[in-house]
């Protein structure tokens, strides 16, 4: 029985309806699995419900008796409370021989810790984080990461398919948290860039969209010249559904990772102290696009004091 692999009409528990979770959810409702949620708010439990699943008034009550679980949560802080801390814990209420599996975005250490931890009670965990925002989640077509022992990666494989374009195997449990912490690393590093960029080209005159029309063919193009300048920054509509939050998170991990390992990180030390800055300005409600915000900020403060260039040409 455990090395089936988990298929429709399997019953699935998921835990954390969000702006990711919850579309994840539903595609798995459409691939004919039985998905049983929980959420704290009750909009998402009233939306899971209306998709064809079944809400639950617990995290544990999704557990029993299903084949896996899915945690879909803020990060692994939050992960590690509801499985193993909180008074009703998921790992005492999943059933021998299911999987957990962990596709938030948190830190691959504690990732380990929870797999060490839930292999006495034999759950086996994959950590399976994903990678494309809402857009793709609602499509099916996330981009999958999924570290942990082959043969649970192999019986899992329909639940992922049902959410996910394309998956790609990383390694040991725990490698597939640390390929998405530095993936999000670079996406924050190539957003603020072009951010800045586009600010400093407007100041100059240039039109920020053919500047971005100019980077997306040309070398500066990266995910947010492509996919974020236009709809959320320029327009200043700040919507992508990523929050700023969730994004200092992820490089805090990556920078986390480096002094773990002893690596000099100068730049995603300057990076994150960067995103802790702006999200202290804008608050924990802001999407990530804002730190488009955050910069005009700061551009309107430098307005009116003199620049250096223009010091050193009086004296
Ligand atoms: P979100 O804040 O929209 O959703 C998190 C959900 O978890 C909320 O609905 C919240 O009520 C719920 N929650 C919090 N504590 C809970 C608990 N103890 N028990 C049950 N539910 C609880 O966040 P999101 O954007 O959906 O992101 C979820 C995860 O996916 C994060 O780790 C994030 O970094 C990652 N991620 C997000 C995106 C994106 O574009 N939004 C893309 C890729 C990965």
């Amino acid at each position: 029985m455990a090395d089936h692999k988990i298929m429709p009409p399997a019953t699935l528990g998921f835990i954390g309806l969000g702006k990711m979770g919850l579309p994840m959810a539903v595609r798995l409702i459409e691939a004919g699995y039985a998905v049983r949620g929980y959420d704290p708010a009750q909009q998402a439990l009233d939306n899971l419900v209306g998709a064809g699943g079944t809400a639950c008034t617990s995290a544990a009550a999704t557990a029993a008796g299903a084949a896996a679980v899915i945690t879909m949560l803020p990060d692994g802080d939050t992960v590690r409370r509801v499985v193993l801390d909180d008074t009703d814990p998921v790992g005492t209420a999943m059933t021998r021989g299911a999987v957990l599996i962990e596709m938030s975005s948190s830190a691959p250490l504690s990732t380990r810790a929870l797999g060490e931890r839930l292999a006495g009670a034999g759950i086996d965990v994959v950590d399976a984080p994903v990678s494309g925002g809402v857009k793709k989640a609602v499509a099916g077509t996330l981009s999958i990461m999924a570290g942990g022992e082959p043969a649970v990666i192999e019986r899992i494989t329909g639940v992922l398919d049902a959410m996910g374009g394309s998956m790609f195997r990383t390694g040991a449990l725990g490698s597939a948290h640390a390929m998405k912490a530095l993936n999000n690393y670079v996406s924050a590093a190539g957003l603020i860039a072009a951010c800045e960029a586009v600010q400093i080209g407007a100041a100059f005159g240039l039109d920020p969209e053919l500047m971005t029309d100019i980077f997306n063919v040309s070398t500066g193009r990266n995910n947010s010249t492509e996919n974020k300048l236009k709809p959320f920054i320029i327009t200043e509509a700040y919507n992508s559904g990523f929050g700023l939050a969730l994004m200092t998170k992820d490089i805090g991990i990556a920078v986390d990772l480096a002094k773990e390992l002893a690596r000099p990180a100068p730049f995603s030390q300057d990076v994150v102290a960067f995103a802790r800055r702006a999200l202290e300005q804008l608050g924990p409600a802001a999407d990530h696009t804002e730190v488009d915000r955050y910069l005009k900020n700061l551009a309107a403060k430098a307005v009116g004091e003199p620049r250096a260039s223009a010091q050193t040409l009086k004296s």
